[in-house]
């Protein structure tokens, strides 16, 4: 584990720091695994969108905040895959590495 490690949305990889940023479960209660673009009420609010169209959907936006394309698609193809979201096909691998 690094030290480095703080909140990071386990759908999109964005950092959260304020209660604002962070998602809802149906209760109202926050959900800390998520960001609330990607998670309100208990839901994904992109239920059923792939890994590959939220990478792109996530250098888009990278893009429009003033990233570069490189280092937007590189940051999403590192950051992405490894988020608990878009494990579920390795569930013996819950631990982090
Ligand atoms: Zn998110």
């Amino acid at each position: 584990m690094k030290a480095s490690e703080k909140n990071i949305c386990q759908s999109c990889g964005m950092p959260m720091k304020n209660m604002t940023d962070f998602g809802t479960d149906r209760d109202g209660s926050i959900n800390t695994d998520y960001c609330h673009y990607c998670y309100e009420d208990g839901e994904f609010t992109d239920q059923g969108i792939s890994l590959e169209e939220k990478m792109a959907r996530n250098i888009r936006i990278a893009e429009k905040l003033g990233m570069s394309k490189t280092t937007a698609s590189k940051l999403a193809r590192n950051t992405l895959p490894k988020l608990r979201r878009w494990r579920k096909s390795s569930k013996a691998r819950q631990n982090m590495e």
